[in-house]
């Protein structure tokens, strides 16, 4: 963002209070932000109590080399015990921790106690297969309950993980695989996804005959499909896991000790190996996961419908939830299998309290149409949750609406892989909620808006997103690139965490996410944030998604061109591009009116639901386009390109 700060565009005006009944009980209530602000590494240290540490921590914060934290340093603990073991020692052995979903229908629900005894099975097996602590191990996984139990049989070992999402190509696998020096695989012949079994194991093959140093692959079966085997290398989990001893002594480790390393899934380039560690990532999902869903764990059920192999999955399927003894859902395939309805049919069926989910899937589901979630019963909902994007107003009063009875709060929740845990968020007992706005810093957390000289901006005014202090969760370093690390995030404003996200402040002070920095446009003299756009757009009655690329203009410097996917029965007639640019002139101003609006069947998206503008801007600027292995379906960037000279 060059010379102006960005506009304050968008006027929302609706808010929501906290429904009295969540919060006359709820866990949160406005003093913790009073306590964090008077003493934040006190209020952490309380928070750090949650946790049952082998050896309590008695410094909380060492930042004595910045950018490099370390958290509860001298504290020892075993995450594994923590999510597990101890809810069975404190006699919830009979809950349910998972209700696994599978896609075609089948279905098992696991005890805190039976996820005890696989989890300490598979560390068994591990430990046979000359798994260290300190080793490196890569999952490459469906979305099943044993993708769940060797992440929890690593940490227990002190063998940090790195989950590769089981949609991603061998080469992506084998360039994760080298860069974390992994010894071992664990994978599975594949897993279900649109109604029909999905190869995991030949790319798995593929990755580990190019690498010198895979020695074991470890392999769930899960669909029964024809696997190619490798008897030197192959292992069946069945046979090594099931003859295992069902008990496993956790050693305890210490709190800076590696816990897994996650590749950003690379919007923005080369993948970053994000390094997280034990004692004060587990304090931050565990005391977020409690805040910002209000979690009961004697009543609730809790679904995130992320992917393991996402961070979200990390934090809030797997340490998060498990951590506070909650039952949760775990469904494997995809919302429109076998019809549209599936996920409002889970919800009905386990009776789901909170749900958390991404706006790219709200979306879908509102071009679905509103019918289908109205014939399921979803009065068991009372918190709803979303993450990965900024979610633009109109998706925000459709889920509200039709997904929470319109009166269910949502918490919609800003942060990050590299900031581990939620960091920006409503509270669903405490905050009056404004539709798009992620609002408030959490307790304990230091956020603000800085303009380029890294000043804090007035409320009403926007410019960079930035954490002013260390946070537990916080990543510790790029895996074997310090450099990397200090340069990407704490090089652009001293002694500031740069997030890369746009952002600006509204008169209350509320924070209001406005995408990449990356992806906001000059349009004469003017820095407009490509959310507020697209938001501005999903406002009409006819459009259901859209995304806006800044596009180098002769005139304007760049000119706005929008893509739009139009909702069920909205059809692309004459006037419709005019009347969508008056529209989006009338809600922001003239300045915001989009040059150019292509309607189109599909969006370009990584996989983890999110636009790649980046392409957009390619197809805009009539470039060829760069790197699309991210993408979930390549084939949508020939369609947009084959639209474009009629649009042009
Ligand atoms: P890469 O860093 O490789 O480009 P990525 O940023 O998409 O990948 P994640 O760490 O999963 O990978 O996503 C974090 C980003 O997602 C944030 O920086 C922000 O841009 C966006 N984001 C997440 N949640 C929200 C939210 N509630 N509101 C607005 N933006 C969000
Ligand atoms: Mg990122």
């Amino acid at each position: 963002m060059s010379n102006e700060s960005l506009a304050n565009l968008l006027k929302e005006e609706r808010r929501f209070a906290p429904p009295a009944d969540l919060a006359a009980a709820a866990n949160v209530t406005a003093d913790a932000y009073a306590q964090a602000a008077s003493d934040r590494l006190g209020f952490w240290a309380e928070q750090a109590r949650r946790l049952s540490w082998a050896v309590e921590p008695t410094e909380t914060l060492d930042w004595s080399t910045p950018p490099f934290a370390k958290w509860f340093k001298d504290g020892k603990l075993n995450v594994a015990y923590n999510c597990v073991d101890r809810h069975v020692e404190a006699g919830n052995g009979d809950r349910v921790a998972i209700h696994f979903e599978g896609e075609p229908g089948d279905s098992r629900s696991i005890t805190y106690a039976e996820l005890q005894r696989e989890v300490a099975q598979a560390a068994n097996a591990l430990v046979e297969l000359g798994v260290e602590k300190g080793d490196r191990v890569a999952v490459y996984m469906p979305m099943i309950p044993e993708t769940v139990v060797a992440m929890l049989a690593c940490a227990r070992l002190g063998a940090p993980h790195s989950v590769v999402f089981g949609g991603f190509s061998a080469d992506a696998l084998a360039t994760r695989i080298a860069d974390a020096d992994a010894r071992v695989v664990i994978t599975s012949d594949g897993g279900y996804r649109r109604g029909k079994p999905s190869a995991l194991k030949p790319a798995v093959d593929e990755a580990a005959d190019r690498s010198d140093q895979v020695r074991k692959v470890l392999v769930v079966r899960r669909t029964g499909q024809e696997v190619a085997w490798n008897d030197e290398r192959d292992v069946w989990w069945h046979d090594i896991v099931g003859r295992q001893a069902d008990t496993h002594t956790p050693e305890a480790h210490d709190a800076e000790h590696p816990l897994f390393i996650l590749y950003t899934s690379g919007t923005t380039g080369k993948p970053k190996g994000i390094l997280h560690t034990t004692g004060g990532y587990l304090t931050q999902v565990a005391y977020t996961h409690h805040a910002v869903f209000d979690l009961k764990p004697e009543t609730d059920v809790f679904w995130c419908t992320a992917d393991v192999g996402w961070v979200t999955g990390h934090s809030y399927i797997v340490y998060g939830p498990l951590a506070n003894g909650a039952t949760q859902v775990l469904y494997e395939g995809t919302p429109d299998t076998p019809h549209q309805g599936r996920w409002w049919e889970t919800i009905a069926k386990y009776g789901v309290t909170i749900f958390y989910t991404a706006p790219t899937a709200i979306r879908a589901c509102m071009k679905w149409g509103d019918d289908i979630p109205a014939k399921f019963d979803l009065s068991s909902l009372r918190v709803l949750g979303s993450v990965g994007e900024p979610i633009n107003p109109e998706a925000w009063m459709w889920y509200r609406k039709h997904i929470g009875a319109d009166a269910v709060p949502i918490v919609d929740t800003w942060w990050q892989t590299e900031t581990g845990a939620i960091m920006i968020s409503p509270l669903p007992g405490v905050t009056e909620t404004k539709p798009g706005s992620a609002q408030v810093p959490l307790p304990g957390i230091a956020a603000t808006v800085v303009d380029d000289d890294a000043n804090e901006v007035p409320n009403g005014s926007g410019g960079y997103l930035v954490l002013t202090e260390p946070w537990p969760s916080m990543l510790r370093t790029i895996w074997g690139d310090d450099e990397r690390y200090k340069d990407t995030y704490w090089s652009r404003f001293e002694g500031k965490y740069f997030a890369g996200d746009g952002a600006k402040k509204d008169e209350d002070g509320d924070i209001w996410l406005l995408g990449r920095v990356d992806d906001v446009m000059l349009v004469s003299g003017h820095n407009i944030s490509t959310t507020e756009v697209e938001s501005a757009l999903v406002s009409h009655p006819k459009v259901a998604e859209a995304a806006v690329v800044g596009a180098t203009d002769p005139q304007t410097t760049q000119a706005i061109v929008a893509f739009v996917i139009l909702r069920g029965g909205a059809s692309e007639d004459d006037g419709l591009v005019e009347e969508l640019r008056a529209h989006v002139a009338k809600a922001l101003g003239p300045i915001a009116k989009p040059k150019r609006i292509m309607p189109v069947a599909e969006l370009p998206k990584t996989r983890s639901g999110k636009i790649m503008r980046r392409l957009l801007r390619d197809v805009a600027e009539n470039r060829t386009l760069g790197d699309v292995t991210t993408l979930t379906d390549s084939a949508v960037m020939d369609l947009i390109q084959a639209k474009l000279p009629a649009a042009g």
